[in-house]
């Protein structure tokens, strides 16, 4: 055989392998067969995962397919764009605040009928249809489709005190804390969008601001680029250089240690915030095994639709796109996996009858509610939650006996926000055993100092009036559980 139909035997060898993972009439299709919804319950015709562009775009289409849309939002319900300040780019707004973005595109679609289910999903079984999906606050659910757009998440840099300094000095959302750094010096590692955001909002409080690049050139846009010109000196960019250290005092950040790749020299710059904007990962480790990812973790699709290995399922965003990456092109590839799931169920035989029918075992029954919040319920705020905003009232919340829990949060920090119902929710359920209180940084300044919070959400422990522990990031429901049983149970 000669070398030229050497390469078309494995031509056709890949295109049969793919067809394998993707074809429309796979194997496990069979399985897929409307008789076994019988005597099913928490049924969803379509289960999105993720509250992101793409998720809330997917269910909308979803919606406006005549199927019942669920989007169960996760532990960072908006993602992304949450952090974000003003977007430029995306589709006819000629400046617009991420989160304003994801208010919009959450009014359109809970419009359209989309639920809402405040809860995030731990692990799908694929092994019978409808795929069982299990969520952190445990329940199960039976969805007839799934479309995961779960996003990605923040790269950390993995170096040994960048952990020790976490919420000490080391963070990754400027929204969040720079208003920590007023007057002081600070470093930004990155050299994408992101590096140039977050330098732009740490501009209005830092003195100083270095962005470090390990390239000798910026991947940021040109339009980004030249937003920091206008800020003179107060922003400096430090080319071919790489973190390699983060050095502290033992408590707090006082610089970091730099090679320079291109001098092979090693040299110390002072700053007391490191915030890291290295890009982010895929959010796909509940998923691994399930649907076939690729070797960085993105969901694999098939050519120009948005199936994934696993008939009936679906990727959207972040989660499978590493090339683009925009807040638009996600939008637009929930879009078509929307259009993919209802095509799906319609090929599948799934009548409008047949949706009728199980109307009644739709997860949380057939209300026409737009929120399925399980997390925040009434009862949740009729739990004692203590309000803290000067010294005074500090001494008097940690001098009691037992365990006392503060939550530090801010107004420009929307992953407090998130965190405070579920603060809530924890609250109600450990009523008579914790104490809880909660700090807006912007007013307990007194506080703040003393505590020396650097970073919000900071959640604060004390036992018998010592502090006994810090965290320093958002919790889900099930963490901020843990966390506190793990605190009861080092008091007995
Ligand atoms: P990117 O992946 O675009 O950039 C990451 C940057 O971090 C790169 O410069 C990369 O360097 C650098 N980096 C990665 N690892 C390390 C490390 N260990 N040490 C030092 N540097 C490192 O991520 P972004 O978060 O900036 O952007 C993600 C997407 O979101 C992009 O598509 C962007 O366009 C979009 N975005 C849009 C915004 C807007 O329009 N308003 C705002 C923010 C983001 P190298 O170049 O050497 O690989």
């Amino acid at each position: 055989m000669n070398k030229k139909s050497l390469y078309g035997v494995f031509a056709l060898l890949a295109i049969a392998a793919l067809g394998g993972c993707f074809g429309a009439k796979s194997a496990t299709e069979g399985m897929i067969d409307m008789i076994k919804l019988e005597g099913k319950t928490d049924l969803m015709p379509i289960a999105v995962i993720g509250s992101g562009p793409a998720g809330l775009m997917a269910a909308t289409y979803g919606a406006r397919g005549g199927k019942d849309a669920f989007v169960i939002e996760g532990n960072k319900p908006g993602g992304l764009l949450m952090d974000t300040t003003e977007v430029e780019n995306w589709p006819g707004e000629i400046s617009i605040r991420g989160p304003e973005i994801i208010k919009k595109l959450r009014s359109q679609a809970a419009y359209q009928g989309v639920r809402f289910v405040a809860d995030a999903i731990e692990r799908i079984d694929v092994s019978d249809w409808p795929y069982t999906l299990y969520t952190e606050n445990g329940d199960v659910m039976h969805a007839l489709t799934v479309i995961i757009a779960t996003g990605a998440s923040p790269r950390r840099l993995g170096i040994p005190s960048e952990e020790q300094y976490w919420g000490a000095g080391v963070t990754s959302c400027a929204v969040c804390d720079a208003p920590f750094y007023k007057g002081q010096q600070v470093v930004v590692i990155g050299g994408g969008d992101s590096a140039i955001e977050e330098a732009i909002q740490l501009a209005v409080y830092a003195k100083k601001i270095t962005i470090l690049v390990r390239k000798d050139q910026m991947r940021a846009a040109d339009a980004m680029k030249s937003r920091i010109e206008q800020y003179g000196d107060k922003i400096s960019v430090k080319y071919n250089v790489e973190v390699r250290k983060i050095i502290g005092d033992g408590e707090f950040v006082t610089g970091v240690e730099l090679y320079n790749n291109k001098t092979n020299k090693i040299e110390q710059l002072a700053a007391n915030g490191v915030f890291l904007a290295i890009g982010h990962d895929p959010n796909t480790a509940f998923i691994q095994n399930v649907v076939q990812t690729d070797s960085a973790g993105y969901i694999s699709v098939n050519g120009r639709t948005q199936h994934t290995s696993v008939p009936g399922i679906f990727a959207a965003g972040d989660v499978e796109d590493s090339r683009y990456r925009q807040a638009g092109s996600s939008a637009g590839h929930g879009s078509d996996a929307g259009l993919d799931a209802v095509r799906f169920l319609d090929d599948h035989e799934f009548t409008p009858n047949i949706a009728t029918q199980i109307k009644p075992s739709l997860f949380g029954g057939a209300a026409t509610v737009a929120s399925l919040d399980r997390t925040t319920p009434e009862k949740a705020l009729s739990a004692t939650i203590n309000t803290i905003e000067s010294l005074d009232q500090l001494n008097r919340f940690i001098d009691r006996k037992g365990l006392a829990l503060i939550d530090f949060w801010a107004e420009t920090c929307p992953s407090c926000k998130q965190m405070l119902p579920v603060f809530e929710s924890v609250a109600h359920d450990f009523a008579g055993k914790v104490s809880f209180a909660t700090a807006d940084s912007d007013e307990a300044i007194d506080v703040v100092e003393k505590l020396f919070v650097h970073k919000v959400p900071c959640l604060i422990a004390f036992r018998d009036g010592a502090l006994v522990a810090r965290y320093s990031n958002a919790m889900s429901k099930k963490e901020l559980t843990t966390f506190v049983q793990k605190l009861l149970q080092e008091s007995v």
